[in-house]
């Protein structure tokens, strides 16, 4: 799937190229940025096989500055360094990320490609290093959000995730596009509007019945 869009926030008039790679056989989405002015790009996750990666890279003659880890689990970062080399990329992750990485960055840290702002947002949870990526006008959730579900967390991490979803992804504007981690929904991509309207996980308003969903 392709999308090109103008910012509806625009920071900067220029549109932004979005590619949603599927790779491996956990239907992980991979995600492609291009600024189409600088065709300066990024990589959100690698998955489990470089080849459609590069071949997209390829196809938008974008050069990929930086190689993004939502998260540590292994169907999203088996490739990371393979691919941060092939592509002359710098590796990045979460300062508490246990990945080896050439970046390491902390919550509202901005990536830049060309004029264009891509902020880091802390979302643990899933996990304690996960991270969301947002453009201002799409959000890339890894495994934090799902269309129609959230990612599996353990209980002590429950209260973390509930704030990650509600203080954080869900303060973004409601027409921003959710692209996820994994193909799960019924549609692989929709709005925080749409993803509030009918993801049941989203339903709790507060921290205690959201716990109380998992008992
Ligand atoms: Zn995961």
């Amino acid at each position: 799937m392709i999308k090109v869009h103008a910012p509806a926030r625009a920071q900067v008039a220029v549109p932004l190229i979005v590619k949603q790679i599927p790779v491996g056989t956990m239907a992980n989405f991979v995600y492609l940025l291009v600024d189409e002015r600088s065709r300066d790009a990024l990589v959100v996750d690698s998955g489990w096989e470089t080849e459609p990666i590069k071949n997209a890279v390829k196809e938008t003659g974008a050069t990929v500055k930086f190689v993004v880890a939502t998260h540590e689990h292994f169907d999203h970062v088996s490739t990371l360094e393979d691919l941060g080399a092939a592509l002359g990329a710098k590796v990045v992750a979460h300062e508490s990320s246990p990945i080896r990485c050439d970046v390491r960055v902390k919550d509202r840290d901005v990536l830049r490609l060309g004029g264009r702002r891509v902020e880091v947002l802390h979302t643990p949870g899933h996990t304690e290093d996960s991270v969301c990526l947002y453009d201002g006008s799409d959000v890339f959730t890894g495994d934090t959000l799902f269309v129609g579900t959230i990612g599996r967390f353990d209980r002590r991490m429950a209260e973390a995730m509930y704030a990650s979803l509600h203080d954080v992804i869900l303060r973004l504007p409601p027409s921003t596009v959710m692209y996820p981690g994994h193909d799960y929904g019924e549609v692989p991509s929709r709005t925080l509007k749409e993803e509030t309207e009918s993801n049941p996980f989203l339903a709790a308003k507060d921290p205690r019945s959201f716990i109380a969903l998992f008992s």
